[in-house]
């Protein structure tokens, strides 16, 4: 069954609430047939982001969510909480790995209590300059991927979205060569097939983020493996997420 191609902002701690509202506005009035969008906006305005978007189509995610339902975490977000306003939540960021030393355990349990909630999670993959350089990326892609859901179901697996997001792409302006994207995302569907067992493989969503643009976005998008993009900088735009959107089909 053909995958629809889908486009998801994370804006990051970026825009203030009335810019917020704009811009999911905005978003929702540009209709892009035949892609499904989804925006990230920070916690504070998940809510008045919902309602800007009520009669649309286009989905609406968080940045992060904690590992249990309820309970003594002072400053945490539940996936429970969020899954009465989101459909997405995205697991394993690498600035939240780099910069706030969520390893790969924590993504793990992360990515199970989302599913568990009912969410989509949207877990971030990805090498750094060092691995790829030496010919690890594969292989250090592969054991993230492992540690997040080998214990889970085809089924589950069929869940998640991957999004293949190499840190050396992210915010720099250097995408990843389409070539290289399309390959990791194949090899990303071998290691599901194998790991799950059914056909995770075949089904599950995989998106490419870092440096996505209008001007690449046909290009990262044109070889059957990747089915659309998470998109940072370039999603602060309305006009530009739309036409990344619009470069998708
Ligand atoms: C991201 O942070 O997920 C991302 C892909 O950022 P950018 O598009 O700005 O590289």
């Amino acid at each position: 069954m053909p995958r629809t191609p889908l486009i998801v902002g994370n804006w990051k701690m970026h825009t203030g609430r009335e810019e917020a509202v704009r811009l999911a506005t905005a978003i929702a009035a540009g209709d892009v047939p035949g892609v499904e969008l989804a925006v990230c906006p920070p916690f504070p305005w998940l809510v008045p982001v919902a309602t800007a978007l009520v009669g649309s189509t286009v989905g609406l995610g968080a940045q992060n969510c904690w590992t249990e339902e309820s309970g003594a975490f002072t400053g945490e977000v539940s996936p429970t909480m969020l899954a009465e306003l989101c459909r997405y939540v995205i697991v394993g960021h690498s600035e939240r790995r780099r910069i706030l030393g969520e390893n790969d355990d924590a993504v793990r349990r992360k990515l199970t209590a989302a599913l568990a909630a009912g969410l989509t999670p949207i877990l971030c993959v990805g090498e750094d300059l060092d691995m790829r350089e030496a010919g690890h990326a594969t292989a250090f892609v592969g054991a993230q991927l492992e540690s997040a859901l080998s214990l889970r179901s085809d089924a589950d697996v069929c869940r998640c979205v991957i999004a293949y997001e190499p840190i050396w792409a992210i915010g720099t302006g250097i995408a990843a060569q389409p070539a290289d994207a399309e390959e990791m995302a194949s090899e990303i569907r071998a290691v599901l097939g194998s790991l799950a067992g059914g056909n995770a493989g075949e089904r599950i969503y995989i998106l490419y983020g870092g440096s996505v643009s209008p001007a690449n976005a046909a290009a990262i998008l044109a070889g059957g493996n990747v089915d659309g993009a998470l998109v940072g900088g370039a999603s602060l735009k309305a006009d530009s997420f739309l036409a990344i959107a619009a470069a998708a089909v």
